[in-house]
């Protein structure tokens, strides 16, 4: 009896880890990779569907999303469908969403799962914030219970600063508490790394505003402010054993702090997101791009490409946030910080990079694979290979689009984007075998299902180091 596959995806480009772009045909049964074969290789499918050269890569990962109209927790139904809308469209196959809550978590995650489960296009996990001593001690349950190994704490959260999420002010003792948990569980500490001490001094500065908002916005948060957070909070990983994961890496400085940090010790690793990767302050982007931290400057931008072709950055992520337009257009004081983001992260970042001459390979790296091995994804995720799940994006490098709130599908309404061109497409995303996105549109159908992830950081990667071996 002869096997009849689900799907093959014949005469495409293939993107396999070691040989590059390779010409052979992926067969996909029950949502996984069944096979990688010879375009000649007979074979039945009770679907082809042709490629033509177009480009197949892994799925991209967005391992930095924040959903729900208060950017807390997805609550309703659109909250998950726009903006996973916006992902798949932009080729990515699943998504690593923070949740806030100054409670017990115990009482947040199964209701953002639901809501997640019955219409998010992409697969999705969640990482959460901590921020009281309660949380700390329930870090071991979250990890067992939902598969949660990543956990994000607001540096910035001293004072009255977290009030508004229910959240006690923290320390560095505090900081110390988080680590050290996460250092016995096997999981990852996410900081958001802000000296707000310094931001406080700094309030009372006058600020040059003639450059414009975003410049005057980057000065009332310069990038020491953030390099100094980086550095301390690097360190204290140091002294605890844990794995920390910067995000939102932004500036020259705070990439320079980390590296002498790593010069001593490994477990550190560095995120960016696409908006340091393509806008500074000179950006036509307006109020749209007041985001934390600040769009920086041409240097800066640089900078972070440099990391990214010599492979210093880890990944590239977002940061979305589907803050209603309304909250943005109002004086750059006043405006809400944070922008959607994630339909940009794949055609943006490797239109640019290829334009930079960055190799393919590097790029899927920071788009993809390396999000899957330091967020316990790895080979389900993140990799072309016999056995992982069939989550891919097909490009085409001889098509193009521009970026505007309707190809974004955001609920956000505005892009900071707004016209730009993009020298390539997304044709399909394809997940789990299912395509969410095909020829450029969205499936009406949502089949994204929850990730759990039992390990996060070096603990992860010791894991995939483990497997290879045998
Ligand atoms: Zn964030």
């Amino acid at each position: 009896m002869t096997m009849t596959y689900d799907l093959r995806l014949h005469g495409g480009q293939v993107f396999l880890h070691g040989n590059g772009l390779t010409k052979v045909d992926l067969l996909i049964q029950d949502g996984r990779i069944a096979a990688i074969v010879e375009p000649g290789f007979e074979a039945a499918a009770r679907e082809t569907v042709e490629l033509n050269g177009k480009l197949v890569l892994p799925g991209a990962i967005d391992p930095h999303v924040h959903l729900g109209k208060d950017i807390r927790v997805p609550k309703d139904s659109d909250d998950a469908l726009l903006e996973s809308a916006s992902a798949a469209a932009g080729g990515i196959t699943s998504m690593l969403v923070y949740l806030m809550s100054g409670e017990s978590y115990n009482g947040v995650v199964p209701g953002a799962q639901q809501v997640m489960e019955s219409d998010s296009h992409v697969d999705f996990g969640f990482h959460i914030c901590v921020g009281s001593q309660d949380h700390v001690k329930e870090i071991p349950g979250y990890i067992t219970d939902y598969g949660i190994s990543s956990f994000k704490f607001f540096m910035n959260f001293r004072g009255e600063e977290g009030a508004y999420l229910g959240l006690p002010g923290n320390d560095d003792g505090y900081m110390y508490d988080v680590l050290g948990m996460a250092a016995d569980h096997g999981a990852m500490i996410n900081p958001h790394p802000e000296n707000i001490e310094l931001v406080w001094k700094l309030k009372g500065r006058p600020i040059d505003e003639s450059r414009g908002p975003l410049a005057a916005w980057n000065a009332s948060r310069p990038s020491f402010v953030e390099a100094e957070a980086v550095q301390r909070v690097a360190y204290m990983a140091s002294v605890t054993g844990a794995s920390v994961y910067a995000v939102h890496t932004s500036s020259t400085l705070a990439l320079e702090a980390m590296r002498r940090q790593r010069e001593s010790y490994g477990n550190l690793f560095v995120e960016t997101c696409t908006h340091y990767l393509t806008l500074t302050t000179d950006s036509p982007a307006g109020t749209y791009g007041k985001v934390n931290p600040p769009l920086r400057e041409t240097g800066d931008l640089e900078s972070l490409w440099e990391a990214l072709a010599s492979g210093e950055l880890d990944t590239v992520g977002s940061d979305h946030n589907a803050r209603h337009r309304s909250f943005k257009e109002k004086d750059i004081w006043k405006a809400s910080a944070g922008f959607p983001g994630t339909g940009g992260v794949l055609p943006l970042t490797l239109a640019e990079g290829l334009r930079r001459g960055i190799p393919l390979e590097r790029l899927v790296d920071a788009t993809s694979t390396r999000s899957a091995q330091l967020f316990g994804l790895y080979p389900r995720k993140g990799t072309i290979r016999v056995g992982s799940d069939a989550d891919l994006a097909v490009v085409d490098l001889d098509g193009s689009y521009t970026i505007n709130a309707e190809t974004q599908h955001s609920g956000a309404e505005y892009t900071p984007w707004e016209g730009t061109e993009v020298p390539l497409r997304i044709v399909h995303t394809i997940v789990r075998g299912h395509f969410a996105l095909r020829d450029g549109v969205l499936s009406e159908t949502t089949t994204g299902t929850y990730l759990r992830r039992e390990t996060s950081g070096a603990t992860a990667l010791a894991t995939i180091a483990k497997e290879d071996q045998q």
